[in-house]
């Protein structure tokens, strides 16, 4: 599948991670201080340190009307901040409906040569749809039980919710919590009745049935229909990935903005909840980490000892190295080549087994990427101060579990799928922005957990299979 563009350290010029860290400590810093002009008491003589003095270092360098002219000019900063990364997110949305529809059938269309695979593939299937479930579970339990989006006081999601925005989104999203369907109805909806119609608003949120989850099951569906019709849907399937590079092409402009975009959505965040967010960030990401070290210590140790058969110990020892690169490309593409060449010389697997496992794996099995994007939406909803029904979370799970297949395997390609799941339960887009200030290191953190759930695949499968036969030892001449 087609690849987003360079986004690596090998790129000319400065990273692009480089440039939206610093689009976001621009932000983050702007937004702080405007919080601070907002909030500060205008009586300067009072103890702002909190150490017991009064304190005249605020008014020693902003006198009142210096004070009023700043305040003037960050209300212009901010007026101007909001839409640009609306620009950003616009860019994202208006490719999500196609990269959805288009990743998840050429998905389906690559995965359906399982077949020739016979029992390698179905044996990779069954472990990878266990693995990403076992993840998202796990990202949705810790933020059911730790509930890191709940550490906003009550003024500052009220202030949240004031926001013109979030305020249409949440409203939307109680609306939807009220009228929750039972689950049994949700799972009749997965099946669209009208694929068209749950596509004009996967993206808001208004469709009749599942919206977006429909789509993606239609998505199976196409894609099961066209492997059993290889030949007469070969141009169906070229148009596809036409599709599909068309979308990738418009993400990687959106990309391009992000130094920008991403940077305007937090100033706007920090500037009306000021460091109580940095305060709700920090639980996010010790949320986000616990859950996907769980998954890669405690699930793959687990797999790696019951099904392959091996100690827990050496085989993390064995696969180091990939997880080293796939932490510092933040790509499970970029990273195979190195995978492949663990799992021969380290892990000794077969070829037959680890092609297949770890090339189909780079695209369709993240599991950190489903966790992920599972525990992303539970604390946005948090941070919004909606509760989400059973059924809601239960659309959560199925979405994050296929948005994990659905994903590329490059630095933030699971940003757009995380917008989609959290637009299906009506939670507003522009939340997002509160989660990417830090999204970078943990994508480099989930990237490991992905790579590191191939492996651990490829090991369980290879062990119930014959080795490759001995190669040819020629002699020297
Ligand atoms: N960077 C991840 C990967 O390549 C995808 C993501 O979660 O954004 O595996």
């Amino acid at each position: 599948m087609t690849e987003l563009p360079a986004n690596s350290p090998t790129h000319r010029g400065m990273p692009l991670h480089t440039k939206i860290l610093i689009g976001l400590l621009i932000g983050v810093s702007l937004g702080l201080l405007c919080n601070y002009l907002g909030t500060v008491p205008k009586d300067y003589s009072q103890d702002l340190n909190g150490n017991g003095q009064i304190d005249g270092y605020y008014e020693h360098w902003l006198s009142d009307s210096d004070s009023n002219e700043l305040r003037g000019w960050l209300d212009d900063v901010i007026y101007w901040a909001k839409p640009v990364g609306s620009v950003f997110l616009r860019l994202m949305f208006m490719v999500v409906v196609p990269m959805v529809f288009a990743a998840l059938t050429l998905a389906v269309v690559e995965i359906g040569d399982v077949r020739k695979l016979g029992m390698i593939g179905l044996k990779t299937l069954g472990f990878t749809a266990i693995l990403s479930t076992a993840a998202v579970l796990i990202g949705v339990g810790l933020v059911n039980g730790l509930q890191p989006g709940r550490s906003l006081t009550p003024e500052q999601r009220a202030k949240l919710l004031n926001d013109e925005d979030n305020s249409k989104g949440a409203a939307k999203n109680m609306d939807k919590a009220k009228q929750a369907k039972p689950v049994r109805d949700v799972l009749v909806d997965l099946l669209p009745e009208n694929p068209l119609q749950e596509m004009v608003g996967a993206v808001d949120g208004s469709s009749k049935g599942n919206g977006m989850l429909a789509v993606m099951v239609f998505s199976l569906v196409c894609g099961i229909a066209i492997t059993s019709r290889p030949e007469e849907t070969k141009t169906f399937v070229a148009w596809l990935e036409g599709l599909y590079a068309i979308a990738m092409a418009v993400i990687s402009f959106a990309m391009k903005l992000a130094p920008v975009g991403a940077g305007c959505l937090v100033f706007a965040l920090s500037a009306q909840l000021g460091f109580g967010i940095l305060k709700t960030l920090f639980w996010f990401v010790m949320t986000a980490l616990l859950g996907l070290g769980l998954q890669l210590f405690v699930v793959y140790s687990i797999l790696v000892m019951v099904f392959a058969r091996r100690s827990p110990w050496s085989f993390f020892r064995d696969v180091s190295e990939a997880m080293l690169v796939a932490f510092g490309t933040s790509s499970s593409s970029a990273t195979l080549p190195t995978a492949m060449e663990v799992a021969h010389d380290q892990l000794k697997l077969p070829s037959r087994v680890a092609n297949f496992v770890l090339t189909v794996g780079a695209t369709g099995n993240q599991n950190g990427t489903a966790l992920y994007e599972g525990v992303v939406v539970l604390f946005l909803a948090q941070v919004m101060g909606v509760d989400l029904t059973a059924s809601q979370q239960f659309t959560v799970v199925l979405m994050a579990v296929l948005a994990g297949v659905g994903t590329a395997g490059v630095p933030g390609g699971s940003l757009p799928l995380i917008v989609v799941v959290m637009q299906s339960v009506g939670i507003p887009g522009a939340a997002i922005g509160i989660i990417l200030g830090v999204d970078r290191i943990l994508d480099m953190c989930r990237t490991v957990v992905n790579v590191t759930g191939d492996l651990a695949i490829a090991a369980c499968v290879a062990s119930s299979e014959p080795a490759d036969p001995a190669p040819q030892i020629s002699t020297p001449i």
